[in-house]
């Protein structure tokens, strides 16, 4: 049987073998020692399910860095120190915030290309074949389609678009890294949406319509001189 390529791009109505299940070999290994960076979109599900606020969400289970060569600032999934640099949220049955787990667990193995030019249907994708991961000799096929909508992908990759054009945005694409400020504000309008919701959206709005405000506000925002 010839050797299937490492990366594939993948059509939408393409077939792909893959299946994950506990009872699977490598069940949870992908699980450790990711660099899992999240969205905002990632985090207010995360935070409701764990009944949590943005804040103590962030807190608790978030590290966000802004490196001197970074533009703006990333939340990454925090790891725990277990020798094995494990998921905070697995466990021996699997993941325990499965309902409500970040887009890119839902995505894996496939990796989404979004841009402004080709995002929603038109973002492209690739099927990322790791050694370790046994699910592809599994036999259960599927499309991208049916893969995207077990996942319940639709509302990931929505949120997940609206920000391409924050990280599109003229200043980041000239170069301008944000100031501190400007980062910490970026955090708050994206991440921390009860501090931002109670410090300067006025009114209530639903946690979704909040984020999209947040993320207008932040597209009409100037980053490009510090304040
Ligand atoms: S490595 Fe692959 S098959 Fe194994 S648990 Fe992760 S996604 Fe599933
Ligand atoms: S959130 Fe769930 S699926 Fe994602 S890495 Fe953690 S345990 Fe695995």
């Amino acid at each position: 049987m010839p050797q299937l390529p490492e990366h594939q791009p993948l059509e939408a109505n393409e077939v792909f073998r893959f299946h994950c299940h506990p009872g699977i070999p490598c069940f949870t290994d992908c699980c450790r020692q990711l660099e899992l960076a999240l969205t905002p979109y990632d985090v207010l599900r995360l935070k409701k399910a764990l009944g949590l606020t943005s804040g103590h969400f962030l807190e608790q289970y978030t590290v966000i860095e802004f490196e001197p060569e970074d533009l703006y600032p990333r939340v990454y999934l925090g790891m725990v120190d277990d020798g094995r640099a494990s998921c905070p949220f697995v466990g021996n049955e699997g993941c325990r915030v499965y309902n409500d787990r970040p887009g890119a667990c839902r995505t894996y193995p496939l990796g989404r290309g979004a841009s402004l030019e080709a995002q929603g249907d038109k973002a492209l994708h690739i099927l990322i074949r790791e050694p370790h991961c046994h699910g592809f000799a599994e036999e259960r096929e599927q499309t991208l389609n049916q893969w995207q909508n077990d996942q319940d992908l639709q509302e990931y990759n929505r949120y997940n678009d609206e920000m391409l054009a924050v990280i599109n945005h003229p200043a980041l694409l000239t170069g301008h890294r944000m100031s501190q400020k400007q980062a910490d504000g970026f955090v708050l309008c994206l991440y921390d949406l009860d501090r931002f919701q109670k410090k300067v959206a006025a009114g209530s709005q639903n946690d979704t319509a909040l984020l999209t405000s947040a993320i207008k506000r932040l597209i009409k925002q100037s980053f490009s001189s510090a304040s």
